[in-house]
């Protein structure tokens, strides 16, 4: 979601002469985006800021020219006044919910004095409209948000504090932003969530509509091909989005579905709301209806409380599912979650034995399920060059990059179908069949 939220800052700063840089050295203008969920990326925030104040001063020192510092994202959100008073050199605070106005406060920037400018609101007005009017290159493949905030508060999680309460985008200001993006070339589409398949509105004629109607009424765009959703909760797995698997061609055969844990004790304690028997039944269901699909989740090791016992379920709900991908990772004391005051905290050591085990469970299972493609013939959208010569890297229907090989120099936004010849920890190699 800070991706797609960095490409709108990017196309609203374009009409206020402003392009995108590589690199920070000559920059007017420097935007961190950030994100608060682990502690790790608060930590990297603090030392990019460092390494920023090292650049605008020699940019200073050199031309004479001052760059405006801007801090965005969910650290920006929960830590807008410990940022301005720890880097003074920053000059914008801005949070997730309130970047459509960053014009405004670069306006607003002093060029000699340093006055500074902190806009973490959670305005009435939804952002969207004002950041949909303007959308410039994307490649063949782009995000677009269609649900944000969440009203679950799991205990572990900074996600309700820092992008507000659930949140659902409005029908027409989806298809809109959709057939913008298809006008400038985009074929393949993720919509985009904290917790995507939560959406609802008004659907045609007024009625009450869910992610799987929506899915069916993008699909009616002809040039969208590939249409695919992240992140979802398994509560909100309803029978119309499951069906769409099966029904909509379109919709690719990939599920991100978060576990967290195998062990109804810590999804308990995790306020998660569904015990791993649930989960396992949802994924079952899934797999009925779409038998070939392709499962991912996350798991956090090592949550206040977890014993070697709840361990092992969860490395045994994970041989259950069988998944084709999934993340990881140790649990991370959030300021302000009931995690955090939770008592049994588990040590760094254990959390690392844990993190190492499931890893490992998992990279086989992906191994293996990348395998399984070898001789077969898969459709991808070619999505950009790689780094050797003619070579192309393309995305596969089940989420995994695929290099191949061709001399044709523009098949960037094309789909080919390739016949699968090997295939690795992440990432296949094919050859073209045929391009379409
Ligand atoms: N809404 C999705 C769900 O509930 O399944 C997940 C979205 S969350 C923004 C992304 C992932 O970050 C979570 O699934 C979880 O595994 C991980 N995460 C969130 N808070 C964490 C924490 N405090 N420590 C470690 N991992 C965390
Ligand atoms: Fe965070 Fe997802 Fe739980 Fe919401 S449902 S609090 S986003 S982990």
């Amino acid at each position: 979601m800070n991706f797609y939220d960095s490409e709108k800052m990017t196309d609203l700063l374009k009409p206020h002469g402003y392009q995108l840089d590589e690199h920070e050295d000559d920059a007017d203008l420097i935007v961190l985006n950030t994100c608060h969920i682990r502690e790790k990326a608060v930590e990297k925030t603090y030392s990019e800021l460092g390494r920023i104040r090292d650049k605008i001063n020699i940019r200073k020192a050199i031309t004479g020219k001052r760059s405006i510092v801007a801090v965005a994202g969910c650290v920006a959100q929960a830590q807008g006044k410990e940022i301005m008073k720890r880097s003074p050199w920053v000059d914008i605070v801005v949070g997730p919910q309130s970047y459509q106005n960053l014009p405004e406060l670069i306006a607003k920037v002093d060029p000699v004095n340093k006055n500074k400018n902190i806009n973490i609101e959670f305005p009435t007005i939804p952002k969207f409209d004002q950041i949909n009017a303007n959308i410039q290159e994307r490649g063949p493949s782009a995000f677009l948000t269609i649900q944000e905030g969440c009203d679950k508060f799991c205990t572990f999680c900074v996600v309700p504090y820092t992008r507000g309460a659930e949140y659902s985008r409005p029908l027409t200001s989806i298809i809109d932003e959709a057939k913008k993006l298809i006008d400038i070339g985009v074929r393949e589409i993720t919509l985009l969530g904290q917790n995507v398949n939560a959406w609802n509105s008004k659907g045609l004629n007024n009625e009450d509509w869910g992610l799987g109607k929506l899915i069916d009424e993008l699909a009616k765009i002809n040039e969208l091909k590939f249409i695919r959703y992240t992140t979802s909760h398994p509560l909100d797995m309803d029978v119309e989005l499951i069906k769409s698997h099966r029904d909509n061609k379109k919709l690719m055969p990939y599920l991100h579905l978060p576990a967290q844990s195998g062990s109804d004790y810590i999804l308990k304690m995790m306020n998660r709301k569904h015990t791993a028997k649930e989960y396992l039944r949802i994924i079952e269901k899934v797999r009925e209806y779409s038998p070939k699909i392709a499962i991912s989740g996350d798991f956090i090791v090592g949550f206040p409380g977890e014993t070697d016992k709840d361990h092992k379920l969860t490395l045994s709900l994970i041989k259950q599912v069988n998944y084709a991908q999934a993340y990881s990772f140790k649990y991370s004391k959030r300021p302000g979650t009931p995690g955090s005051v939770f008592l049994n905290h588990v040590n760094e050591d254990t959390k690392n034995c844990r993190l190492y085990e499931i890893q490992e469970l998992l990279r086989s299972q992906q191994l293996a399920f990348n395998k399984k493609t070898i001789n077969s013939i898969i459709k991808v959208l070619v999505l950009k060059k790689g780094k050797k010569k003619n070579q192309y890297i393309g995305r596969s229907p089940f989420n995994q990059s695929v290099y191949f090989s061709s001399l044709n120099e523009s098949l960037i936004g094309s789909f080919i179908d390739l016949n699968i010849t090997e295939a690795f920890q992440n990432s296949l190699t094919g050859n073209i069949v045929s391009d379409f």
